[in-house]
């Protein structure tokens, strides 16, 4: 059994309705860099019923009028994130490999690229049809998780933790404690965003602490939860480094 799985679909590369800098070019580096290196999966679509576990009717419509290519596109990343998830549970790390983004996808808003919050889709669709009773939710992106802590502020059985932190050691050292001081849980789902690297806009991780944070999740996953544990990519745009960044963190997680 493979260490860990990427879920991926080309139709990420298309260009649809959002900013320039989140571009297809992002998963198209990061894909280069991975392909060989895990197998991978196949992502379908997710179902409008398990945007709506967690968004507003209101928020989708919006979102599908604005664009169809948009709204379809950001299916397809919720429903990435849903397979992730699905291997976790399986025992197998995964990482989603997705685009749009989501954790800025509040339950009546979207903004920051973000049009739906695919790890609040797939965390939330695994307790409402019985598969998980708790969750962790890691954010190591730049920005605050803001759309995820939205949608579980409310549902103490999913745990956010948003890391914040101005340098290498207190990054490092802020996750180490938020994981150490987490109960068992039921699983992992870390929102993955590499903008915090040093030559991108955080300007803080070197390449090699991204393998330090993959380890040290996957530590605590064997801990509180089994192993079981799913990533699914967020901010992240020094295109030159971002597969290489990616691919160090995956290492980490899959311990090899
Ligand atoms: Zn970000």
């Amino acid at each position: 059994m493979s260490p860990l799985c990427l879920v991926y679909h080309q139709d990420y590369l298309a260009s649809y309705y959002t900013s320039t800098v989140e571009s297809p070019a992002r998963v198209k580096a990061i894909h280069a860099k991975l392909a060989n290196h895990f197998p991978i999966v196949e992502a379908v679509p997710a179902e409008r019923e398990d945007i709506l576990r967690v968004h507003t009717t209101a928020l989708v419509e919006r979102v599908e009028s604005e664009s169809r290519k948009t709204y379809e596109t950001a299916l397809l990343a919720a429903g990435g994130a849903i397979m992730a998830s699905d291997e976790a549970m399986r025992g197998i790390s995964t990482f989603g490999l997705i685009r749009p983004p989501g954790h800025h996808a509040g339950p009546d808003r979207s903004w920051g690229y973000c049009f739906f919050n695919n790890i609040a889709v797939a965390i939330t669709r695994l307790i409402a049809n019985g598969t998980i009773t708790s969750a962790v939710v890691i954010d190591i992106d730049l920005h605050d998780g803001d759309g995820t802590a939205a949608i579980f502020n409310d549902i103490p059985a999913v745990h956010v933790i948003n890391v914040k932190a101005r340098t290498r050691t207190s990054f490092l050292e802020f996750l180490e404690h938020e994981l150490g001081n987490c109960s068992e849980t039921d699983l992992l789902g870390i929102s993955a965003g590499f903008d915090t690297y040093v030559l991108d806009w955080g300007g803080i991780l070197e390449r090699e602490d991204y393998r330090t944070i993959g380890n040290t999740i996957r530590a605590a996953a064997h801990r509180l939860c089994q192993g079981r544990c799913f990533a699914v990519l967020e901010g992240g745009y020094y295109l030159p480094d971002l597969g290489k960044n990616v691919l160090a963190f995956c290492e980490g997680l899959a311990g090899s």
